[in-house]
C-alpha cells in the first residue's frame, strides 16, 4: 500500500462508565487499589505494559472491553462504588485541617520541589526526594490542607536504566508525551492557558505551566519546551538533574523565580512557601524582589515579610549535595536583578556566601536559610547533623542551639501498602483505619490479625513480587538472546520458602551497596544453605555520572552472574516506584547500610516496616528513631571511626553476624504448620511502632503545627497595614546591629568548686548595652554538661540595679538538676516578639 498517513482512532467509552475519563486524570487513582482496578481488570497485560497510566491505558483499551465492562453488573457496580468514594474524597464534609485551623481558611500554602515522585506513570521524579514530595502532596490532600505544589514537568523525565551483559548501567531518555499523561494545561481565572517569562542572562526563557490534579490538591508543573523559546532553551526542562553546572542555575532560576511567577499569574497568593530543598531557594529573592518594586519596600524590610512566611526543608549532610554557584556565574545571571531588589553586587554575593575549598559561592542552602524564618532537617539525627554543618552561620552560637530543627519525614500509607494488607487493615483494625493512620493505638490492631491470615498475606505479597521479577527476568533473557531452555528454566528460579533481603535505593557510594559482599564466601555459605536459603534482590540507578555508584552496580551485576551467587542474588533493572512496591511488599527483610550519618531520613525502610518486612539497618536516618530492639534489628554502633576504611570493616561484621546469628534463625524457626511465630512477632512489632510514627499523616501535622501555621500567623503580622511590622522589625534590627559591637558584659560567678543537685549558686553581671534597653536583651546563664550530651539550658538573669555609669546590674542563679560535670557561661541575645528564635540574627555575645 501507498501510505497516506497514520491515524490513532480512541476507543470511545461508554456513557455508563463515562467517568473513567475524569478519574484518570486526578492522581487520586494512584493511591486506590479499586480504582487502579477498574482500569486493570479490563486488560491487566495491557495495563501492566503501559506503567499503569490510565490516561494511555484509555487511548489503547479495545472498544470490545470497554462495551463489555459497560453491560457486567460487577464491572458497573466496583464502579459506582470508586465514583462515590472519589466524590466523597473531594467533596468532604469535614477535614482535619478546616476543624484544627478554622481561622487559616482561604489561606494557601505553596510548596517547591524540583522533583514530584508521584507514580511510575509520571516519571519526573530520580528517588527520595522526589517520593518524599509525592507523599507530601498526597496526604497534603488527606488532611485538607489549602495546598499547591509547584515544579518541573520533564519532558525527557529521569532515565530509562538498562544493564548490559557484563553489568554496565545505560541510560535512556525518552520523550513523555503530555497527552498520555495525567496532566492537563493550567488556566488563569480568564481560562486561558498560563506562560511565565524568566531571563536567564540577558535572554527571555519561557515556561508554559501544566497542572496535574493530585487528589483535592493541585501541581502546578513548569515546561520550557514552547515554540517561544530558542531551541536550546526548550531543552532546558526536558531532563532532572541531566545537565552541567549552567543548566542547574538556569533551572533553579525557571523553579525559583518563574514558579513565584506562574502562582502569581495563576492568581494565588500564598501565606506560606515551603522551600523543598535549596533548589528552590531563588524564590525568597524573588518574592522580595516583587515586594521591593511593588511595595516600595526596602531589601531588608521586604526581606522581613518573606522570611515570616518562608520554609525551608533540609535533605542532605553531605557537603556536595547542596548546590553552590560560583560569583561569575551569579554575574552573569543576576547581574540585572540585584539592583531590581534594591541592594548592589556586594551586598548580594555577601548574602548566601559560602566559602569553599575551591573559592567563594554563592550557596543556595545559605540563601534558603537567610530567605527563611523557619527550617529543618528530615530526622532527629539529620537536625542534629545540620545544625553543627551550619554552625558557621552563627557565630558563637552552640551547635545544639542554631535554628535549624527537625521533623522526620514518612510515608503515605494508602500509596505503599500491600494489597494483600489491605483487607485485613480493613477487618482487624476497623473500616476507618484511613482517617486514624498517626494514632499509635489504632496499630495495636496488627495484635489481632491471627497468625496464618498475616503469614499468609507476606506469603501474598511474595508470590506477587516473584511473578513480576519472572516476567522481568525473562523479558531480559530474551532481550539479551536466550533460547528455550533458559527461558524455562526462569520460573524455577523463584522458591516462596525462601528468605528474602531486598536493598533498593539509588546507588550512591555512601550507601555501601556491595558491603554484603564484603566477605564473599562467608555469604556464599549464607545464601547457599539448602536448609535455610537466603536471597538478595538489589535495584536501583546511579546518576549518570556517578563512576562509582555505576560500578557498584556492575560488581554487584557481575556476582550475581557468578555460579555461586546465580538465583541467590538478582538485580532488577530500572527502579521506579512500581518496583519500590514489589519490592517493599514482597521481602522478608529491608537492608539498608549507609555510612552513619550519611542518610538524611530514608524513606523505603519506612514502607517496609509498614508492610510487615523488618528492618535490618545501620542506625542511621529514621532508623535512628525507629529501632526499638523488637521491631528489626541494628547493624553496628552509634559512634564515630577514625576512618571509613574502620568503619565499614565493623559495620561489615556487625551485618554478617546478626544476618547469621538472629536474621535466618528467625526466619525458619517454623512450627509444625508452617509458620515462624518469632517472625510474625517482629513483623508485628514493625508494623505497629512504625506505621503510625512513620506516616505522612503524623508528618504533615507536625508541618502543619510547628511550622505553616506559624508562619502563617507571622505573614499576616508582617503584612498588616502596608507592612507595618516589617518595617519596625528592619528598624529595630538595624539599630540592634549597630549598638550590638558597641556592647559590653561582664559575669562574676565561682570559677571552680563543687555543689550538691538542687544547691543553688548565684551569679552576678553587668552589661552596658550602648544605646539599646534592658527590655531588647536578654541576660541568661547558660549551662549543661562538659561532656555536651544532652545539650544546653538557658536560664534569664534578673535586672536587679543600675551601676554609676549607666550599666545594669543582673543576678541569676545556676541549680544544677543533675549531678555531673557542669559547665557555665553567660551572655546577652537579643529579644524581640516577633523574632521566631533568639538566634535568628545570629548575635550572641558571651561573658
Ligand atoms: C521510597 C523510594 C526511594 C527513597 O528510598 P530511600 O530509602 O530514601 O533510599 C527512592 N526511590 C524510589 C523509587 C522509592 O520508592
Amino acid at each position: 500500500m501507498n501510505i497516506l498517513g497514520t491515524l490513532s482512532v480512541f476507543p470511545h467509552i461508554p456513557e455508563r462508565i463515562q467517568r473513567l475519563h475524569e478519574l484518570a486524570d486526578n492522581l487520586w487513582w494512584s493511591w486506590n487499589p479499586d480504582a487502579q482496578a477498574l482500569y486493570a481488570t479490563l486488560n491487566v497485560s495491557l495495563w501492566d505494559s503501559l506503567a499503569h497510566n490510565p490516561v494511555k491505558f484509555l487511548r489503547e483499551v479495545s472498544q470490545k472491553s470497554l462495551n463489555q465492562a459497560a453491560g457486567d453488573e460487577n464491572y458497573t457496580a466496583l464502579y459506582d462504588r470508586v465514583m462515590a468514594a472519589f466524590d466523597a474524597y473531594m467533596h468532604p464534609d469535614a477535614t482535619w485541617f478546616d476543624q484544627t485551623y478554622p481561622e487559616l481558611k482561604g489561606k494557601s500554602i505553596a510548596y517547591f520541589s524540583a522533583e514530584f515522585g508521584l507514580h511510575e506513570a509520571l516519571p519526573i521524579y530520580s528517588g527520595g526526594l522526589g517520593v518524599l514530595s509525592g507523599d507530601h502532596c498526597k496526604a497534603a490532600s488527606d488532611l485538607g490542607l489549602p495546598f499547591i505544589g509547584v515544579g518541573f514537568l520533564y519532558s525527557g523525565g529521569y532515565f530509562t536504566q538498562r544493564i548490559t551483559g557484563d553489568g554496565r548501567q545505560d541510560a535512556f531518555y525518552s520523550k513523555i508525551k503530555f497527552d498520555e499523561v495525567p496532566t492537563t494545561a493550567a488556566r488563569n481565572s480568564n481560562g486561558e492557558e498560563v506562560i511565565v517569562k524568566v531571563d536567564l542572562s540577558g535572554r527571555a526563557v519561557y515556561a508554559k505551566i501544566w497542572k496535574v490534579q493530585v487528589g483535592r490538591i493541585p501541581l502546578f508543573l513548569m515546561d520550557t519546551d514552547v515554540p517561544l523559546n530558542d531551541p536550546q532553551d526548550r531543552e532546558l526542562s526536558a531532563r532532572l538533574y541531566g545537565g552541567d553546572n549552567e543548566i542547574r542555575i538556569s533551572q533553579e532560576i525557571v523553579l525559583g523565580i518563574g514558579g513565584v511567577r506562574a502562582i502569581r499569574a495563576l492568581g494565588y497568593d500564598p501565606a506560606v512557601w515551603h522551600m523543598n530543598e535549596g533548589h528552590a531557594a531563588f524564590l525568597g529573592l524573588e518574592r522580595i524582589r516583587e515586594l521591593v518594586q511593588n511595595q516600595g519596600l526596602t531589601f531588608q524590610q521586604a526581606l522581613e515579610v518573606t522570611r515570616a512566611s518562608c520554609v525551608f526543608t533540609t535533605h542532605t549532610p553531605v557537603p556536595a549535595g547542596h548546590d553552590a554557584f560560583g560569583f561569575d556565574m551569579m554575574d552573569k545571571h543576576f547581574g540585572h536583578y540585584w539592583g531590581q531588589l534594591g541592594i548592589n553586587r556586594e551586598a548580594f554575593l555577601q548574602f548566601a556566601r559560602q566559602d569553599q575549598p575551591w573559592g567563594a559561592t554563592f550557596s543556595m542552602t545559605v540563601l534558603a536559610l537567610r530567605c527563611s524564618g523557619q527550617a529543618n532537617g528530615v530526622s532527629k539525627l539529620h537536625g542534629e547533623v545540620s545544625r553543627e554543618m551550619w554552625t558557621w552561620l552563627w557565630p558563637g552560637t552552640p551547635a545544639a542551639e542554631v535554628p535549624i530543627g527537625h521533623i522526620t519525614n514518612g510515608v503515605h500509607t494508602e500509596t505503599w501498602l500491600s494489597p494483600a494488607l489491605c483487607p485485613l487493615f480493613d477487618k482487624y483494625l476497623g473500616t476507618d483505619w484511613r482517617m486514624r493512620i498517626d494514632d499509635p493505638t489504632l496499630w495495636q490492631g496488627v495484635y489481632n490479625i491471627p497468625d496464618e491470615e498475616l503469614w499468609s498475606a507476606l506469603q501474598e505479597g511474595k508470590e506477587r513480587l516473584f511473578r513480576f521479577m519472572e516476567a522481568r527476568a525473562t523479558n531480559r533473557a530474551y532481550r539479551m538472546g536466550e533460547g528455550p531452555a533458559r527461558l524455562k528454566q526462569i520460573a524455577t528460579f523463584f522458591s516462596p520458602n525462601t528468605l528474602v533481603i531486598g536493598f533498593a535505593r539509588r546507588f550512591a557510594t555512601y550507601k555501601r551497596a556491595t558491603m554484603i559482599f564484603s566477605d564473599v564466601e562467608r555469604i556464599k555459605r549464607l545464601v547457599s544453605n539448602r536448609e535455610r536459603p537466603v536471597m538478595i534482590l538489589f535495584s536501583g540507578k546511579a546518576h549518570p555520572a556517578d563512576e562509582p555508584g555505576k560500578e557498584f552496580i556492575r560488581q554487584i551485576c557481575q556476582i550475581a552472574q557468578h555460579p555461586d551467587f546465580e538465583h541467590k542474588v538478582m538485580f532488577i533493572e530500572d527502579y521506579d516506584m512500581n518496583i519500590g512496591r514489589y519490592l517493599v511488599q514482597g521481602v522478608d527483610v529491608w537492608l539498608n547500610n549507609p555510612r552513619r550519618p550519611r542518610e538524611a531520613s530514608g524513606t523505603s525502610g519506612q514502607k517496609a516496616a509498614l508492610n510487615g518486612c523488618p528492618n535490618l539497618s545501620v542506625l542511621d536516618g529514621w532508623w535512628a528513631e525507629g529501632y526499638d530492639g523488637r521491631n528489626g534489628w541494628s547493624i553496628g554502633e552509634e559512634r564515630m571511626y577514625k576512618d571509613e576504611a574502620t568503619q565499614d570493616a565493623a559495620d561489615a561484621l556487625s551485618l554478617y553476624t546478626t544476618l547469621e546469628d538472629e536474621v535466618v534463625p528467625a526466619y525458619y524457626q517454623r512450627d509444625d504448620d508452617g509458620i515462624s511465630r518469632r517472625w510474625l512477632n517482629i513483623t508485628r512489632a514493625s508494623m505497629s511502632s512504625a506505621g503510625w510514627l512513620f506516616s505522612m499523616a503524623r508528618m504533615i501535622k507536625e508541618y502543619t503545627t510547628d511550622m505553616y501555621v506559624p508562619a502563617a500567623r507571622h505573614d499576616a503580622v508582617m503584612s498588616a497595614n502596608g507592612y507595618a511590622r516589617a518595617r519596625e522589625v528592619a528598624e529595630w534590627k538595624h539599630r540592634v546591629q549597630f549598638h550590638w559591637p558597641q556592647m559590653f558584659i561582664e559575669a562574676s560567678g565561682p570559677r571552680d568548686g563543687q555543689l550538691t543537685v538542687g544547691e543553688p549558686v548565684e551569679i552576678n553581671a553587668t552589661v552596658r548595652l550602648s544605646g539599646l534597653t534592658p527590655s531588647e536583651v536578654a541576660v541568661e546563664i547558660v549551662h549543661g554538661f562538659q561532656d555536651g550530651a544532652v545539650g544546653f539550658t538557658d536560664e534569664p538573669m534578673q535586672l536587679v540595679g543600675r551601676t554609676d555609669d549607666g550599666g545594669y546590674l543582673y543576678r541569676g542563679l545556676l541549680a544544677p538538676a543533675a549531678s555531673g560535670q557542669i559547665i557555665y557561661g553567660v551572655r546577652i541575645v537579643p529579644v524581640h516578639p516577633d523574632l521566631f528564635n533568639k538566634h535568628e540574627m545570629a548575635l550572641v555575645r558571651w561573658a
